[in-house]
């Protein structure tokens, strides 16, 4: 049986578990990652199309994606801005397909109704310390309904409430039905105000991408420390003293070290072993956190006809399957690229189709929105997500009613020698590579303190 020694074994070379070992390595510690895929880079996977680089991850980073910025510049990775020029395609509330101009005179008075609620939302959700959520002051409150029952609260016209609807599930990836309004706060804070979360393309989450696709940063990370990474080696089981850890593979390799950062999500970490067991406090926490559903689809074209027509490759659909979409054409190419997003319960469906039909109910949305063209892809490829065994889901993991007053302190908190990363533990830009990076950084510096 092959073993190994380490200062700090790091389960997961996602974003969080590559940021963690780069930071011990810079602090004279020797890490040593443990990742049970065959490719780092986890919820980060571009995937090649006919010598195009197709995101079935991560994709867009944000102007306040500080630490995103600074990795791309570190590790000579290159952006470029969302194309973002046109009118958007909507289809809400039995109108048929209606463009941007239209839409938004038609539905003036709804739209500034949702301004007005999401103004309301950032007044609340600065009371929320994204740290500590279950501290703030309406906290019981605000975790003892969803999201979903505030927002019926609220008293919208059905066009306002099925834009919200579909907004929101754009960000959690599950119905509103499913999260705490505290964990819509804390989502919201995490990521400053709700404009950051919820803008269409302009500003916000997905301002810009990368040259050669996002999947070069976890590869060139992990370039820079190669030998302290171990593919193929699913963690299965964690022993644990007071100064030292034991961390054993499927397959058997075995790894000796005095810390573990364990940098899986929630619902994943609660799958290890654990010996001595974890306090039920942690594991009751991570049995209830559990990983949304996405679903990424995209059409290549001999060229983005769409943009000819003063569209800019959105559409915003209450009829679906896909509820939003995307011009994500690739800088320097000319072939048209349209992605379309399965979120929440679409991803649930539709993920269960087979791929034929899938594409197809796909490209009948894409017709009514983009005309028949639409309906000639040179390629198309889609990405689930659930069926990845070192996944299970994404974007990122939600808490439903009462988990954070009741566990959240467990998220984070050390157990021994034992620490959490992954970005659902963040708390700036959680769910985002953003959160990744800060959780990474921060579960170092905890270790790096406690070894002196
Ligand atoms: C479809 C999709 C679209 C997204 N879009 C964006 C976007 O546009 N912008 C953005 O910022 N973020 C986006 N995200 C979220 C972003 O990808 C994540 O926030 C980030 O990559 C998470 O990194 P992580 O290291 O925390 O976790 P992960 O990437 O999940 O890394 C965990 C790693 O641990 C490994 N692992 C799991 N279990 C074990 C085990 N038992 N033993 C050893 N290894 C294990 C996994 O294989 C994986 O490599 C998207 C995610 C998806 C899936």
């Amino acid at each position: 049986m092959a073993s190994r020694e380490a200062d700090v074994l790091i389960v997961g070379a996602g974003i969080s578990g590559l940021i963690a070992a780069r930071t011990v390595l810079a602090a004279g510690l020797t890490p040593l990652i443990l990742e049970a895929d065959t490719r780092v880079g986890g919820r980060v996977l571009t995937e090649d199309v006919a010598g195009l680089p197709m995101e079935l991850g991560a994709q867009w980073i944000g102007d306040t994606h500080h630490r995103m910025f600074a990795l791309a510049d570190e590790l000579g990775v290159e952006t470029y801005p969302q194309f973002d020029d046109g009118e958007t395609s909507y289809e809400i509330a039995g109108t048929g397909v209606l463009r941007g101009n239209e839409f938004h005179d038609r539905f003036a008075d709804e739209l500034a109704e949702l301004e007005k609620v999401l103004r309301r939302l950032d007044e609340l959700a600065a009371e929320v310390s994204p740290a500590t959520p279950w501290t703030a002051p309406h906290a019981a409150e605000w975790d003892a309904i969803t999201a979903g029952a505030w927002y019926d609260a609220q008293g919208l016209s059905p066009v306002a409430r099925t834009l919200l609807e579909i907004c929101t599930v754009g960000i959690l990836a599950v119905p509103t039905v499913e999260v705490s309004f505290l964990h819509l706060l804390f989502t919201i804070q995490t990521c400053g105000v709700t404009s950051e979360l919820f803008a269409e393309s302009e500003g916000g989450a997905q301002t810009t991408r990368f040259v050669g696709g996002t999947a070069e940063i976890p590869k060139r990370l992990a370039a820079l420390m190669s030998e302290h990474i171990v593919l193929d080696s699913p963690v299965q089981f964690i022993e644990h003293t007071a100064d030292s850890a034991t961390v054993h593979c499927r397959g058997g390799l075995t790894a000796r070290g005095r810390r573990v950062i364990v940098a899986v999500s929630p619902a994943l970490a609660g799958r290890i072993m654990y010996d001595p067991p974890l306090p039920g406090h942690r594991d009751q926490l991570t049995q209830r956190m559990p990983n949304a559903a996405a679903m990424k689809a995209f059409f290549v074209y001999d060229e983005p006809f769409w943009r000819a027509d003063g569209l800019n490759g959105q559409l915003i659909s209450d009829i679906g399957p896909a509820r939003m979409s995307n011009d994500t054409c690739i800088q320097g190419d000319g072939h048209g690229v349209i992605l379309l997003f399965l979120e929440g319960e679409q991803a649930r469906t539709h993920g269960r189709w087979t791929e034929a039909d899938r594409r197809a109910a796909l490209t009948a949305e894409l017709v009514r929105h983009f005309g028949d063209q639409a309906a000639r892809p040179l390629h198309y490829v889609d990405g689930e997500w659930a069926d990845r065994q070192w996944t299970r889901g994404c974007y990122n993991a939600n808490c439903g009613p009462l988990v954070w007053t009741t566990y959240g302190d467990a998220l984070a908190e050390p157990i021994g020698v034992i620490h959490w990363a992954s970005t659902d533990t963040a708390v700036e830009w959680s769910a985002y590579m953003e959160g990744a990076v800060e959780a990474g950084e921060r579960a170092a510096r905890e270790v790096i303190e406690t070894l002196g």
